[in-house]
C-alpha cells in the first residue's frame, strides 16, 4: 500500500545514523550551548539525562512504562512545569529537535528521524492539535529510547518488541501531557469529566480517558469507552491510545 512506500528511506537514514549521532552528542558544541546556563535548555544534556534512567539491562515491559513515567517526570521537573496545559515547546524547544508539519497518509500521525544534525519530528499537518502535541510527545519518546530498544522492549507472550516500543510512546505521551501529579490535583479542583479534562490539558478526550483510566482517578466512576482500531499500528507511528483498555 501506498503509505509503505513513504518510510523506508527515514528508517533506513535513522538506523544508519546511530554513530553519528553518538559522535556528536560527545564532541559537538554549537554557539547557542555557550550561552545555556541550565540543563533544561541543552538538548542533548535533556535527552542525555533522560536515557540515563534506563538501566543497562533489560527489563519486563511493567519496568519499561514505569521508566516512561519517570521519564516524563523528569522532563517536566527540568522545565519546572508546575501546571496545565503542559507546553509542546519543552520538547519542540530543544536545539537538537526540529519539528515540521507534513502532508502524511491519513494512517500515519506523525514520523521522526536523525537528519544528522537535528532530530527531525515530522508532524501529520491534517491532524488535530490535540492530536498533534500527543503525536508530538509519542515521536520524542522514540527518541529517548533510540539505541536502548533492545533493553527496554523484550517480545514477550502478548506484545511483541515493536508494539511494547509503541505502547510506551504512547504512555509517556500520555505521562508528559497529563502529568499524575497536575491530574489529582485538577481533579481535586472538580475537573472530574473527561471532557473538562481534556480541555484544561489540550488533549484529546480519548487521550484523557486512558490517562484517567491508567492513574486509577476514576476508579469510582464507570467511564464507558472503546478502543482506537488498532489495525494501523504497524506503520510508522500512530498512536493507538489503547493500552488503558488493553492491560
Ligand atoms: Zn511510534
Amino acid at each position: 500500500m501506498g503509505t509503505t512506500e513513504v518510510f523506508p528511506r527515514q528508517e533506513k537514514t535513522k538506523h544508519k545514523t546511530i554513530t553519528t549521532t553518538i559522535k556528536l552528542q560527545t564532541h559537538t558544541t554549537n554557539r547557542k550551548e555557550e550561552h545555556m546556563h541550565h540543563e533544561t535548555t541543552d538538548g542533548r544534556s535533556v535527552l542525555v539525562a533522560l536515557r540515563s534512567l534506563i538501566p543497562d539491562r533489560p527489563t519486563d515491559f511493567t519496568e519499561a512504562k514505569q521508566i516512561a513515567e519517570l521519564q516524563a517526570n523528569r522532563l517536566l521537573a527540568l522545565f519546572n512545569v508546575t501546571e496545565g496545559a503542559v507546553s509542546s515547546e519543552i520538547v519542540a524547544s530543544l536545539p537538537r529537535v526540529r519539528v515540521i508539519y507534513v502532508d502524511l497518509p491519513s494512517a500515519v500521525s506523525g514520523t521522526s528521524h536523525w537528519d544528522k544534525r537535528h532530530w527531525v519530528i515530522a508532524l501529520n499537518k491534517n491532524d488535530a492539535p490535540v492530536r498533534q502535541r500527543f503525536t508530538l510527545m509519542h515521536e520524542f519518546k522514540h527518541i529517548i529510547d533510540h539505541g536502548r530498544t533492545h533493553l527496554l522492549y523484550v517480545s514477550n507472550s502478548r506484545y511483541t518488541a515493536a508494539e511494547q516500543a509503541e505502547r510506551a510512546a504512547d504512555h509517556f505521551a500520555g505521562a508528559i501531557l497529563m502529568p499524575k501529579r497536575l491530574l489529582k490535583s485538577a481533579w481535586a479542583s472538580g475537573l472530574q469529566t473527561s471532557s473538562a479534562l481534556a480541555r484544561y490539558f489540550n488533549v484529546s478526550i480519548i487521550a484523557a480517558e486512558v490517562r484517567l483510566s491508567q492513574t486509577r482517578l476514576n476508579a469510582a466512576r464507570d467511564i464507558v469507552t472503546k478502543p482506537l482500531n488498532n489495525a494501523s499500528h504497524a506503520l510508522h507511528c500512530r498512536p493507538s491510545l489503547a493500552e488503558g483498555f488493553l492491560l
